[in-house]
């Protein structure tokens, strides 16, 4: 697996580099959290490792922004011995797992293939529709040689709606698993950002033919 490793205290980064790197991963590391996200949100990993406090920005920040960005991408936190709140904090945030420190190297390395065998296919990076290329780890659209960036949670929704390609997602589903929201009454900013997204993708954005909406329901992958 690629794993990014996000961790500042410099002994138990290079230790879990070593670790990790002997069992087989590609592993790239920061020591500092805006550090860990631009590397993860510029390049494709298979797991995600993170601290919880980090310098610069920390590891649940991180966390929900990569998970906006990048729904699919298993998350890992590292915790604080017992620390209950952070636990499900990390876990509401969008953590698929959390480890609690300190950890012993076999206890990580389970907790790593477990998350191994959960992860998805090797992300789309780029994809060519109707026109519109997508260039998802650079967060650009590009449509008649014009580019275009796209916000993290803007490339959210298209990897959303695009691993749904066939079925709709509802507007409730793509605020919990993009914005990190609940309730019923936040899902108009998801047709607020679905039509602003739209002025940037579609031919036409009066006739969506990328994201189009599906009445009653939410929206579908254009492409079906
Ligand atoms: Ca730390």
């Amino acid at each position: 697996m690629r794993i990014l490793l996000v961790e500042d205290e410099p002994t138990l980064r290079l230790g879990l580099v070593d670790l990790l790197s002997g069992d087989g991963h590609h592993v790239e590391s920061a020591a500092e959290g805006t550090r860990g996200l631009a590397l993860a949100l510029s390049e494709s990993f298979d797991l995600i490792v993170l601290d919880w406090m980090l310098p610069g920005l920390p590891g649940i920040e991180i966390c929900r922004r990569v998970r906006a960005a990048r729904p699919g991408v298993p998350i890992m936190m590292l915790t604080a011995r017992g620390d209950e709140a952070d636990k499900v904090r990390g876990l509401t945030d969008g953590a698929d797992d959390y480890v609690t420190k300190p950890f012993s190297a076999k206890e990580l390395l389970a907790r790593v293939r477990v998350m191994g065998r959960r992860a998805p296919q090797a992300q789309l990076e780029q994809l060519s529709v109707d026109g519109a290329v997508f260039d998802f780890a650079r967060l650009t659209v590009t449509r008649n040689g014009h580019v275009q960036e796209l916000a993290p949670r803007e490339v959210g929704m298209l990897r959303l709606l695009h691993e749904r390609a066939g079925g709709v997602v509802s507007r409730a589903e793509i605020l919990e698993k993009v914005f990190g929201q609940r309730g019923d009454l936040q899902t108009r900013a998801v047709d607020m950002a679905i039509a602003v997204l739209r002025k940037k993708i579609e031919r036409d954005a009066g006739l969506p033919a990328i994201i189009v909406s599906i009445k009653g329901a939410g929206y579908a992958w254009g492409n079906r």
